[in-house]
């Protein structure tokens, strides 16, 4: 496959007319004229190619509840709206929730995410139809021990797949004890998985675990031998500044998930001080139940709005945020990937004909602070998922999570 006569971004700018060359799932050779070697030729001019977004974190089956339950208090709508709702999912909810989602993200030109809920089998199956790449894990909890003991055989089932890696997704420390977590470490070690966990996303949480326990959740992963580049730590908002410190030190994952954080008051994230410190921060939409959206570029945007909010405009620069949804993700979840030969040929064209990115300016600021769309054409492993805004089956896949949503409801 030749992608002809694309813009890349290079030093802040534009390179244009450059050509892609894909072979294998894999971009082999990057510059110009070159020459098609087989006869599929995108062409590109007037697009914007990009590696693929990253959403670091969401339970995607959740697109099934998008507006189901929205402006409540957390606990309340968990306990009402949401956890009813969990109870009485099935296998086929799940496939067209996470078929749902799997649109929504090609369409934001996300092409790899990383999920925690319920049957990940059917998670990881749907996904692959979709032609995704996907970190998966069944999440763990005390109230439900089975779900622990079934952590493992998924990472078996699925550790060789070329688009799923199984990881481990212990909720969070208030729903796993000790015990529980000592054994996700053990099985992680193991397998070299990561783990992926909420953390310090309410000041309620923190404060009922200082009380009761002397020291902070961060502080107490750290006890745990939990804390390092294998941990995915989400939300991460309600920080001492030893937990900014340990976090940073120690390589941990920060994913910041702000417009989630907002909707649900649950409060800004200290992202400034964690990057100042030199954490790892990616950006995660959070499930659609609770965002509403599955968009990185609204998170970058968002981002960038409420860290200047509270530490000043000069906080989290265009670029910046760019390089944390991309180069970050990246390197957190250790994928080969950018606009490089040898890298995954998972990439994004960009129609340039939109008002939003004119004039031609700062394509980095376009892309973080006014970009509402365009996004024409996804590829995942050198294989095109969609085609001048085209996803095959998007129809069939819209009406049946309509109705497997009102089959939830009505069960
Ligand atoms: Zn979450």
């Amino acid at each position: 496959m030749l992608i002809k006569g694309a813009s890349l971004l290079r030093d802040g700018g534009l390179c244009q007319d450059m050509d892609i060359m894909i072979e294998a799932g894999h971009i082999v050779r990057i510059g110009e004229r070159l020459k098609a070697e087989d006869d599929l030729v995108i062409d590109a001019k007037k697009m914007l190619a990009i590696p693929g977004l990253v959403n670091a974190h969401t339970h995607l089956a959740m697109t099934l509840f998008r507006g189901y339950a929205d402006d409540m208090e957390l606990m309340p709508w968990l306990q009402e709206k949401i956890w009813p709702l969990e109870a009485r999912l099935k296998e086929e909810d799940i496939r067209w929730g996470v078929k749902l989602g799997c649109l929504e993200m090609i369409r934001m030109g996300i092409t790899c995410y990383n999920d925690m809920y319920y049957f990940m089998d059917e998670t990881a199956r749907a996904t692959k139809e979709m032609g995704l790449r996907a970190f998966l894990a069944g999440v763990i909890f005390d109230m439900r021990p089975e779900f622990l003991r079934e952590a493992e055989p998924f990472i078996q089932r699925w550790k060789d797949d070329d688009l799923i890696r199984p990881t481990l997704g212990p909720h969070a420390i208030y729903t796993c004890s000790e015990e529980t977590l000592i054994q996700v470490r053990e099985i992680a070690k193991r397998h070299e998985v990561p783990v992926h966990i909420h953390l310090s996303e309410t000041r309620r949480e923190v404060d009922t675990f200082v009380n009761q326990r002397k020291m902070t959740p961060v502080e107490y992963m750290d006890s745990l031998d939990l804390l390092g580049p294998d941990l995915i730590a989400v939300h991460c908002i309600w920080l001492s500044p030893r937990d900014i410190g340990l976090l940073a030190k120690s390589k941990t994952t920060v994913v910041h998930t702000p417009v989630s954080n907002l909707k649900l008051a649950s409060g800004i994230a200290p992202i400034d001080r964690l990057l100042h410190e030199g954490a790892c921060v990616c950006l995660g939409t959070d499930g659609a139940s609770s965002n509403n959206s599955l968009s990185i570029f609204q998170e970058m945007k968002t981002a960038a709005i409420t860290q200047k909010n509270v530490w000043g405009p000069t906080t989290l620069m265009a670029e910046q945020v760019w390089r944390i949804a991309t180069d970050n993700a990246y390197r957190a979840f250790g994928l080969n990937m950018g606009l490089r030969e040898g890298a995954f040929a998972d990439l994004v064209l960009i129609d340039l004909r939109r008002p939003w990115f004119w004039p031609a300016t700062n394509m980095h600021s376009h892309l973080v602070y006014s970009m509402m769309g365009g996004v024409d054409t996804v590829i995942v492993n050198g294989r095109v998922l969609m085609r001048h805004g085209q996803i095959p089956g998007e129809e069939e896949i819209i009406e049946r999570a309509q109705k497997q949503f009102l089959d939830l409801t009505s069960r």
